[in-house]
């Protein structure tokens, strides 16, 4: 008996933990915030280079379908690099009292209304740009705080 509650208050607390958007990977558990590798860390503020991590990177492995976080609407194309390469791409997506920019995924359409849990696109093929990276999908807040405490 003891052990039955414990794991319920172990299931409570983590779901207590977990922020109000859905899981945004096809394949994982949690929205897992990326570890640090040898190109840095996926937490927000984390250094890069002189300047610091404005999003936050949750762990997906390249292919994975991600899903949307919140009910909204895709409203552009957003692009992490001036200069091109196989993972510049990416939606900004408002809803719910949310804006954020999603990288790194290849959209199903760059506008129109999507729901939570909805197929949003797949994680392009990070490992060909950033060898053994942890792939990630990056998130920031289009006001540039802090989405940590949503996942
Ligand atoms: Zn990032």
């Amino acid at each position: 008996m003891f052990l039955i509650k414990t794991l319920i208050f172990v299931a409570l607390i983590s779901t207590a933990l977990a922020g109000p958007w859905g899981i945004m990977c096809a394949g994982e558990k949690k929205n897992a915030i990326r570890d640090c590798d040898s190109y840095g860390c996926g937490k927000f503020g984390a250094p890069r280079g002189e300047r610091k991590h404005t999003g936050v990177d949750v762990k997906c492995a390249d292919g994975s379908v991600v899903y949307a976080p919140f009910n909204g609407m895709i409203v552009r194309e957003a692009k992490p690099y001036k200069n091109d390469n196989a993972i510049n791409d990416g939606v900004e997506i408002t809803g719910e009292g949310y804006c954020i920019k999603i990288f790194y995924v290849k959209p199903l359409k760059y506008k129109g209304l999507i729901k939570k849990g909805q197929k949003l696109g797949v994680l392009l093929p990070m490992q060909q740009v950033y060898p053994r990276i942890t792939s990630h999908i990056h998130i920031q807040n289009c006001d540039l705080s802090n989405p940590t405490s949503y996942l």
